[in-house]
């Protein structure tokens, strides 16, 4: 190990003799030891010398105050100890300086063991103080790599997660798309032999029965296949809108019209209340029938027979704000701000029975949102939900888009159909 060099001391004093003695005595104990006359003598030193570990000064100095000389060696080098000689008189002064950070005072006349004792403790809280800083440094530095690698292999992860995704969203796609052209034939000729029996023979009950299996099993599949297809385009950011303006009473009605046979099935009754000259809407057309269809079928699937779903529509803000509410099994509070999610399905008695995969609302919510709308949710217990979401207007020419843009006026006409219901 190679051995310190000596520690820097420099004892400042006007008295010579004490200069003397005390510069004798340090040099005793193995330091190096340096001596200045006056204030002035000692501040150059510590301006332009080299590091000094120790300063030994007298308060009343020829030129000035030993405090002076703490303040320049505090600026210098704000680690370095320094101890003052006082007179009995300027205790007062003294813990002044030990407030402005020296680290020990000595009375005169001096006990020279006492005053050695206190330089070395100064020179041992420098030396901890120095290492514990060292050590301070070596550990931000070895914590800024760490971190820096540890970004560095997470962003890698990251990029092999993405490209795993985009694997898997690819497959997914491709096997889909392989699943749908079979099922397509099947739900076609099934559909055919149970609409045109005579075609290819008469159907005896059992027949038709299992084909009427067979029909609704393939249908279920494929519009679990058309569900999965629509998540891997969301997720692989190809879901693309084709906008056109629209008239929203119109796709409503032909929505509505399209799922008769749910609705009556389901023995629920369906409510337009949509005022005709409602503004035409800026949206995809089938992706809006299929958010209507989405919320529909959920309302009569989660309804009890004779309950009924209205659907209301009206400008607000620049968009057109559609509400679907049903008097169903409605929805509790702590499964609302996961509904929208993937695959979320409530598992309670009411809706354990229905199938579904959880899928719809959260292409629902996609499809909304990539209108530039919102979709929300309100549900008070068991009296019922209502879905609300909003779609742009479409824009009037000569005019910018956004609020008030009625072509209508404020005539509020309301078109009232009933569909489906317990007849
Ligand atoms: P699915 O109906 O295929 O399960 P959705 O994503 O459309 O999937 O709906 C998610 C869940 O939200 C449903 O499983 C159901 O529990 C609940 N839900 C949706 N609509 C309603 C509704 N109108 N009333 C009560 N619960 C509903």
């Amino acid at each position: 190990m190679q051995d310190e060099p000596p520690r820097s001391i420099v004892v400042v004093d006007d008295d010579k003799i004490l200069r003397f003695t005390l510069t004798a005595l340090l040099e005793e104990e193995g330091y190096r030891v340096e001596s200045c006359q006056t204030a002035k003598e000692a501040m150059g030193r510590i301006i332009t010398g080299a590091p000094i570990d120790v300063v030994v000064c007298d308060l009343q100095l020829p030129d000035g105050s030993g405090l002076q000389v703490l303040w320049a060696l505090k600026k210098i080098d704000p680690d370095a100890a320094f101890i003052l000689i006082t007179a009995h008189a300027s205790l007062e002064t003294a813990i002044e300086a030990v407030n402005e950070g020296a680290f020990a005072y000595h009375a005169k006349p001096l006990d020279t063991d006492a005053l050695s004792q206190s330089v070395s403790n100064a020179i041992t809280q420098r030396r901890l103080v120095i290492e514990n800083r060292t050590l301070l440094d070596r550990l931000q530095s070895a914590n800024e790599e760490l971190r820096a690698s540890n970004t560095a292999e997470l962003e890698e992860k990251n990029r092999e997660l993405e490209r795993t995704s985009q694997a898997k969203t690819q497959i997914l796609s491709t096997v889909t798309h392989e699943l749908k052209t079979p099922l397509t034939s099947i739900i076609g000729h099934v559909g055919r032999m149970l609409r045109h029996p005579g075609r290819v023979g008469p159907l005896n009950d059992r027949q038709r029965t299992y084909l009427e299996t067979v029909h609704n099993s393939a249908q279920q599949l494929k519009d679990l296949i058309d569900a999965l297809l629509d998540v891997a385009a969301i997720e692989s950011d190809s879901f693309h809108l084709s906008l056109t303006d629209m008239d929203v009473q119109t796709e409503i009605e032909a929505v509505v019209g399209s799922m008769r046979d749910q609705v009556s099935e389901s023995g629920t009754s369906v409510v337009l209340d949509i005022p005709s000259g409602l503004h035409r809407a800026r949206a995809d057309r089938l992706r809006f029938s299929q958010v209507m269809g989405n919320l529909l079928s959920n309302a009569c699937k989660y309804s009890p027979p004779s309950a009924t779903t209205s659907i209301t529509a009206e400008e607000e803000d620049g968009m057109i704000h559609i509400d679907v509410s049903d008097t169903g099994v409605g929805i509790s509070r702590d499964d609302l701000p996961r509904l929208f999610g993937k695959f979320f399905r409530v598992d309670n008695s009411s809706t354990r029975e229905v199938d579904g995969i959880g899928l719809g609302l959260f292409i629902t919510r996609r499809i909304v949102e990539a209108h530039g709308g919102t979709i929300w949710v309100e549900s008070e217990g068991k009296k019922g939900s209502t879905f609300s979401f909003t779609i742009p207007m479409a824009r009037v020419e000569g005019l910018p888009g956004g609020a008030g843009l009625s072509e209508a006026g404020g005539d509020r006409e309301t078109l009232e159909a009933v569909w489906g219901g317990p007849k």
